[in-house]
């Protein structure tokens, strides 16, 4: 007699912190015996795991909900756009249950009245480091929710709320599984890396029977420590941030920095709710650069914010020709329901917002290319991610897994994904690198 075994459907969408809870139910799901479906047709519920971030995300998870319910009809929403329970639920009156992000319990429940779970939950199919959605070789560690600041564009922490910290000795403890379970990568992620621990008034826990603090530069040290590369995301340029660049000189953790700065010019800054001052933030660049030499920087911006003037913009340019950064992205302003920003004077019209967005990612190529040239004839570390009919494709230190660029390497070694080879960089562009793989 065949046996049915419950399926669910799962659609994550959004940005690396989405991932992270999408693999925590993903994970609880396969713990209980549910099987994971790529499709919506084989599966007897579909989960979809939304973003709200801007207006194209909003639209991205409208269609997915929509073409999932014609498609399969029983629809569970969790994510960023369920914490607009009210506008979901008018949009989809059939949904069978709306959830806001970070809700693997209330998921969980939801399924569990409309699917019962298959009896005897098979915990031995979970390998030790969860159900990972990223390769296995490099895994998203997500150590804190929320977020106390209020950037003006941005409606994050109204949908996810102020920064609530996970337990050090918790974080500790999945990326120790993670390893084990064969991840040479660890890539941190939260709403606001460098306030970790802040929520917990930096509270002191034990673990491996040693106090560990519940802060950024405890947790970096600790995490470096496990023989995994460390890469820090979403940092927040606290003046503290500085304490973490000698980990980095002496190789405990990647040198490599994502700190968002969004604009250079003071009045924007202030208008945005964020830090605002370009001189300091390009004096700290240079003593960050004076400590850790190789260390790489990335940073995201937001061009044609509501009053931005031609002045300013050209400021930011100016900041962008003296900072050098590595690696940037940038955004056009645009407007996010329920965001402060909305309401401020002075919307810059499309064509120009575009037109600014065209010029910066044009000097920024240029920085980035100059950048990357500099690196040709060096031997560095290379992570491999896949094959292909050419070689293999991999990452240095410097380079992120799908925002940065990427290593193609020549030859037929027998390697595989998660390997760390010496190979030397032969030639570039503006995005990716070139290398041979040096025989040991
Ligand atoms: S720090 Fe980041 S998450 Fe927090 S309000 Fe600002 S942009 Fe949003």
């Amino acid at each position: 007699m065949s046996h049915h075994i419950p399926s669910i459907g799962f659609i994550s969408l959004g940005c690396p912190k989405a991932l992270v809870d999408s693999e925590q139910i993903i994970t609880r799901l396969r713990a209980e015996g549910y099987a994971i479906q790529p499709d919506y047709k084989s599966s007897d519920v579909v989960v979809i795991n939304t973003c709200a971030f801007i207006d194209d995300a909003v639209e991205e998870s409208m269609q997915a909900i929509s073409e999932a319910l014609n498609e399969n009809g029983k629809v569970i929403v969790t994510g960023c756009l369920g914490a607009k329970q009210g506008v979901v639920e008018q949009a989809f009156p059939d949904l069978l249950a709306v959830t806001g992000p970070h809700a693997a319990d209330e998921v969980m429940n939801a399924i569990h009245q409309h699917l019962p779970p298959d009896t005897d939950p098979k915990l031995s199919l979970i390998p030790p480091g969860g159900i990972k959605l990223t390769p296995r070789h490099y895994a998203y560690l997500k150590i804190s929710e929320g977020c106390n600041h209020r950037c003006t564009f941005c409606i994050i922490p109204a949908l996810r709320g102020d920064l609530v910290s996970r337990p050090v000795t918790e974080v500790m403890d999945e990326a120790e599984g993670l390893i084990s379970a064969g991840v040479r990568e660890l890539l941190v992620v939260s709403q606001d890396t460098s306030a970790y621990g802040l929520d917990t008034r930096y509270r002191s826990d034990f673990w491996r029977g040693k106090p560990l603090k519940t802060r950024f530069l405890e947790l970096s040290q600790a995490l470096g420590e496990l023989g995994a590369w460390v890469r820090l995301h979403y940092v927040y340029p606290y003046p503290h941030v500085d304490q973490v660049i000698p980990l980095m000189a002496e190789g405990t953790i990647l040198p490599y920095l994502d700190v968002p700065l969004q604009h250079a010019n003071h009045d924007i800054l202030k208008a945005m709710k964020r830090p605002a001052n370009a001189e300091n933030v390009l004096r700290r660049i240079e003593k960050w650069r004076e400590i850790c030499p190789d260390i790489t920087l990335r940073s995201t911006f937001i061009v044609g914010f509501p009053g931005e003037t031609e002045q300013q913009f050209q400021e930011l340019l100016d900041f962008l020709e003296t900072a050098q950064l590595d690696r940037v992205g940038a955004f056009a302003y645009s407007p996010v329901d329920g965001a402060a920003a909305n309401a401020l004077p002075d919307h810059v019209p499309e064509e120009i917002k575009q037109d600014r967005l065209q010029r910066f990612m044009a000097v920024q190529e240029n920085i980035s290319e100059q950048r990357l040239a500099r690196r040709v004839g060096r031997i560095e570390d290379i992570i491999i991610d896949s094959k292909d009919e050419e070689g293999y494709i991999g990452r240095s230190k410097s380079d992120a897994p799908e925002i940065d660029g990427v290593v193609f390497l020549d030859g037929d070694f027998d390697l595989k994904a998660g390997d760390i080879v010496r190979a030397k960089i032969t030639d570039h562009n503006a995005h990716d690198l070139w290398a041979e793989i040096q025989k040991s």
